[in-house]
């Protein structure tokens, strides 16, 4: 009992923590988006209320529920690696790098890991979860937390592979940091495609090309820091900025729910003998 206790107050303790950071990152964006855009920034907010909702609702889901399974799950996991000595032993290479190549190392190698994660979240039998994140029609930052607990589990196991490459933990954790708040930065409303600087780094335009909705670009921009591994794997789309209608054929509802238990449905249906015959069919 003192056990449970002690995991639900730990965990309020972190929802509260995560609470602050959001508002923190609420005030930087919405700063970020007045500075570039003025007013219209104030209408575009008021036009995104209706998925920035539903971003809520799954992102107070995901932190009281979600993020401590799956924290537990990979922690669980990268044990297993390392008992069962499937863990390589990186770290005199590690010694030799130095914490800031090191670090910035395992963002590169974590960018690449998740670059091909994605490609996979983005076909036939994962797409159903994924599609989640798609479903928001008004890209802003608050996107980013819009997820299916099973994408959720899926992205996650990046750390699980670096693990396995022996990335030192702290730098683990250092690039779970990186990633999340760039996240935040590539799913902004802003016009920005970064210049120059975009044949090294994936940009808020670059990503948004990435939710476009049935448009050349929707299927290209997999990485999430670095642009160089889609220019690499012929998956690079930046026109410049994009004004495409975003979002996903699919109707999943509106609620938290409907978004929860959709690719269950999807997976329930594909699963009924007449559904796979119709899908052989078709293929
Ligand atoms: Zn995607
Ligand atoms: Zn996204």
């Amino acid at each position: 009992m003192s056990t449970v206790l002690a995991f639900l107050a730990k965990d309020a303790r972190a929802f509260l923590g995560a609470l602050e950071t959001l508002a923190l990152a609420a005030l930087v964006f919405a700063a970020l988006a007045w500075a570039v855009k003025g007013r219209r920034s104030l209408a575009d907010a008021k036009a995104a209320a209706g998925e920035t909702r539903i971003n809520a609702v799954l992102s107070a889901l995901d932190q009281l529920a979600v993020s401590p399974i799956v924290a537990l799950f990979i922690a669980w996991l990268t044990t297993v690696v390392r008992d069962q000595g499937l863990q390589l032993h990186a770290a005199p290479v590690w010694a030799l790098l130095g914490p800031t190549p090191t670090l910035i190392a395992t963002v590169f190698l974590g960018d690449f890991v998740g670059y091909w994660r994605h490609r996979l979240q983005h076909t036939k039998w994962l797409w159903p979860a994924h599609a989640i994140h798609h479903s928001d029609t008004r890209l802003t930052w608050f996107s980013l937390e819009r997820m299916h607990p099973v994408d959720r589990l899926g992205s996650a196991l990046d750390t699980v592979v670096l693990a396995a490459l022996g990335v030192p933990f702290w730098a683990q954790a250092g690039n779970v940091f990186v990633r999340h708040y760039y996240g935040y930065l590539i799913h902004a409303d802003l016009p920005w495609t970064f210049g120059k600087a975009g044949w090294l780094l994936n940009a808020p335009a670059m990503h948004r090309w990435h939710h476009a909705r049935d448009v050349a670009g929707s299927g290209a921009n997999f990485a999430t820091v670095f642009s160089v591994f889609d220019r690499l794997f012929g998956t690079f789309h930046l026109p410049g900025p994009c004004e495409a209608p975003l979002g996903v054929s699919e109707d999943m509802g509106r609620g938290a729910l409907g978004q929860y238990l959709h690719p269950f449905r999807v997976w329930l249906a594909a699963l009924r003998p007449a559904t796979r015959k119709a899908i052989l069919a078709a293929e």
